[in-house]
């Protein structure tokens, strides 16, 4: 039944032991998914702490006017075995011998564990994994086998309506859905149907097993749960298999009746058998990662690492249609309540535009359907145009919550959504990017034209003019570093509203030269004119920016009159440690930065500022910024490597890399960390191969660390498949698929490249070797 353990060891993440002091972090790192669904990696019999997260894209409710988030819902894997009465789990029997090992080539969860009663030995195997192919099909696959002795054996196969959401509603867990159905058929069908409370989302779970002779088979179903149990008298050394097979639908993604189509599909997936479906997966699954590879030669640690973080960002990246973007936990864990939060734009979707550019195209189409939404937002804050809600859900209001616990434990008042402004210009960031790599001008024309229009609308109404200064300014925000939540003139927040507005102007005229009626049509249905577009150039202009001559940024106005605060202590994952003053309340009145903010303005806008700028920006807030968010390291890492500081670029890409691998953050355990995953992609490619847009020409510079061999990798560009690998000897490119030829930037030299062609060239960049 088990196919063998991929033998590749940067392909394989193993766990040998069960470690009970850190079984959340294992269920998230072993999470299993497709984008429709994502499924934590439990030990399916169920143990005290096990905490069996099961979600589906899209599926959020609240409770009692809370925000809504995304639900827990039945848990289709359970698989309960009682041997001569006693259940076989690390509560009740001695573990001797365990493997688990995600293969993330092939995204399967493989496991082999023996367990030790009264001196005898069982052994359980499992196989299980979420269709790439076919999306709403699962296999449950397992075998018993009693080693030493005949035994009294009973199987519960359970699809388990039980499940709470209970991470974020610390002490009170919430159920958000009723059972409303249970079949059993007594012909190898097992169907629960459950209904969300506030929404009333019908989300329907099937599973079928095949029948197995010898054994005694009886319904225990009761009102929350469908349970079928299995009886017989284990033979020593027999190996009892159970196949089973998992679809899951809900009103959100099929019209019709959700039992019917869960069971439809259930039935096709029979009809398949294990071995058929598996190899379907597979297919799809080399697929994905043929356009998703980096292949590192001479560092197996980072190149596993690497693979662990990109296995993370496809199984977090939905199917085409179903109109979801990625929260920050992705579909790992709760916490954030699988909220979309600015992480999407700035650190996941670089990886899906490079990678997967149809599927980067439905994030942004996530956004363009919520225009309505982001209008009326920023309506209600009294602005004009269109402002994203800081945290967003299904329906495109904003579902922040009200409060938060923060790091030391303290509940503390959110003011995001009022303030954290940015939000406006990353998703004019993100589409930006969409449109220069991919070169989609119909999209740009549909979608990305009217929101790039209205964000540009919201910049003009936020600012004010300060006659004294005569200048624009933009009061009373949260920049990036979230330890402020109150200043003026945040750098970021300015670079970025002025030039949102610059874009917004410069498409508005390059449109009108192109496509005169198309842009004519879309602006009259907005009512915007040449007049409006004038004032954003003229605002732009005008727009606070506080540096000073040397190029040294300063975070927001007054920042370098509060008390000056640095890091002079690492912990052993090279993380800062927090100084003895001040506590966490009193941050905001020193320097101390939360998380990357000017540095990510100069990795954003990279083009505009000085190699000089950067370098005194970085000097500077390397010593004040703690990186207590996982959005903090890859801009760190991009511009120490462009400043030459190799080693330094090294360690922030480890610890970038093995954000959720080695659990650096220590809360992996509520789920994947998916702005790192991005950001550890965008240090390998934007980073270390040094992959640039320049004047809108792919332009590729690679810096490798020092001991690696090579480095192979492939990305979309305007419609052109293209191959790089990174040696000794150089860069040699070529195009996979796609366009005819295409020009290509090579360590600052123009080439033409044909398909077909290799060009190779050689700079001085590259170190390694
Ligand atoms: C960070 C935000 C981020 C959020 C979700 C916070 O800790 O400060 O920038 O959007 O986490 O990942
Ligand atoms: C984050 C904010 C977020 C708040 C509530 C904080 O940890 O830093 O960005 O809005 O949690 O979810």
């Amino acid at each position: 039944m088990s196919p063998r353990l991929s033998p590749d060891k940067d392909w394989t993440v193993c766990e040998n032991k069960i470690d009970t002091e850190n079984l959340r972090f294992q269920e998230t790192t072993f999470t299993l998914g497709n984008g429709y669904l994502g499924s934590r990696g439990i030990l399916e019999e169920g143990y005290r702490e096990g905490y069996a997260g099961t979600y589906i894209a899209g599926v959020y409710d609240r409770d009692k006017g809370q925000s809504f988030e995304l639900v827990n819902a039945p848990n289709p894997l359970s698989v309960e075995i009682d041997v001569n009465g006693k259940k076989l789990s690390i509560d009740d029997m001695e573990l001797i011998e365990h493997c688990r090992a995600l293969d993330m080539k092939r995204a399967l969860l493989l496991r082999r564990s023996i367990f030790m009663d009264a001196g005898r030995r069982y052994e359980y195997e499992s196989m299980r994994f979420f269709s790439l192919r076919d999306m709403h099909t699962g296999v449950m696959a397992f075998s018993f086998r009693s080693l030493d002795s005949d035994a009294r054996v009973v199987v519960r196969r359970a699809i388990d309506g039980t499940t709470k959401n209970e991470v974020q509603a610390i002490g009170s867990p919430i159920k958000h859905y009723m059972v409303t159905h249970t079949l059993d058929s007594g012909n190898g069908v097992l169907y629960l149907e459950a209904k969300t409370s506030d929404l009333g989302i019908v989300i329907g779970m099937a599973s079928g097993y095949d029948v197995v002779t010898d054994v005694e088979v009886k319904s225990c179903t009761n009102e929350e749960s469908v349970v079928r149990e299995f009886s017989f008298n284990a033979k020593r050394g027999k190996r009892y298999k159970f196949n089973g097979y998992i679809s899951i639908c809900t009103s959100r993604d099929v019209r019709r009746s959700v039992k019917a189509a869960c069971l439809n599909e259930l039935e096709t997936a029979r009809g398949y058998g294990v071995p058929r479906l598996l190899k379907r997966h597979t297919r799809a699954w080399n697929k994905r990662w043929q356009y998703s590879d980096i292949c590192i030669e001479g560092d197996l640690p980072v190149q596993k690492a690497l693979r662990f973080d990109i296995y993370h960002l496809l199984i977090a990246a939905p199917p085409r249609d179903i109109d979801v973007s990625i929260a920050a936990k992705a579909l790992s864990g709760e916490w954030y309540k699988g909220h979309v939060f600015w992480d999407t734009e700035i650190y996941v979707l670089p990886f899906l535009i490079y990678t997967q550019p149809r599927v980067a195209r439905e994030f942004l189409i996530y956004r363009y359907r919520r225009l309505k939404q982001a209008r009326d937002r920023a309506q209600a804050q009294g602005y004009k145009g269109a402002l994203w809600p800081w945290e967003s859900a299904a329906s495109g209001e904003d579902e922040t919550p009200q409060t938060w616990v923060d790091f030391d434990g303290s509940v503390i008042p959110v003011y995001n959504p009022k303030r954290e402004h940015h939000i406006a210009s990353d998703v004019v960031y993100g589409l930006f990017l969409y449109y220069q790599i991919t070169g989609d001008e119909d999209f740009m024309l549909r979608y990305g034209a009217e929101m790039i229009f209205e964000a540009a609308r919201f910049w003009a109404s936020r600012v004010i003019y300060d006659e004294q200064r005569g200048q624009y300014e933009i009061r009373e925000v949260i920049g990036p570093n979230e330890f402020q939540e109150c200043v003026n003139n945040n750098s970021y927040t300015n670079a970025l509203a002025r030039w949102s507005l610059r874009y917004a102007s410069e498409l508005y005229h390059c449109f009108g030269k192109r496509h005169p009626r198309k842009l004519k049509t879309m602006t009259r249905e907005i009512g915007l004119k040449d007049r409006e577009v004038d004032g954003w150039k003229e605002i732009a202009e005008k727009i606070v920016f506080l540096v000073h001559p040397d190029g040294l940024i300063e975070e927001f106005e007054g920042y370098f009159a509060r008390k000056d605060v640095t890091i002079n202590e690492w912990g052993e994952n090279g993380m800062p440690i927090w100084p003895s003053e001040p506590k966490l309340a009193q941050a905001k009145e020193t320097q101390l930065v939360k998380q990357a903010d000017v540095l990510l303005l100069l990795y954003l806008l990279s083009e505009k500022f000085s190699l000089g700028a950067k370098r005194i920006n970085f000097d500077y807030y390397e010593k004040r910024t703690i990186h207590k968010s996982s959005l903090s390291i890859p801009s760190y890492a991009i511009l120490a490597n462009e400043l030459g500081k190799t080693e330094k670029a090294y360690k922030y890409f480890i610890q970038a890399v093995n954000a959720d691998i080695h659990n650096i953050y220590g809360n992996t355990g509520l789920g994947i960390h998916a702005a790192a995953l991005g950001g550890a992609w965008q240090i390998a490619i934007n980073g270390f191969a040094g992959v640039k847009l320049k004047d809108g020409l792919l332009s590729v510079t690679p810096i490798l660390p020092e001991h690696w061999q090579s480095m192979r990798f492939r990305i979309w560009f305007k419609g052109t498949f293209i191959e790089f690998s990174v040696s000794e000897e150089g860069t040699e490119v070529f195009i996979a698929r796609g366009r005819k030829g295409l020009d290509v930037e090579l360590y600052g030299q123009k080439y033409f490249l044909y398909q077909g062609e290799r060009v190779s060239a050689k700079g001085t960049g590259y170190i390694g070797g």
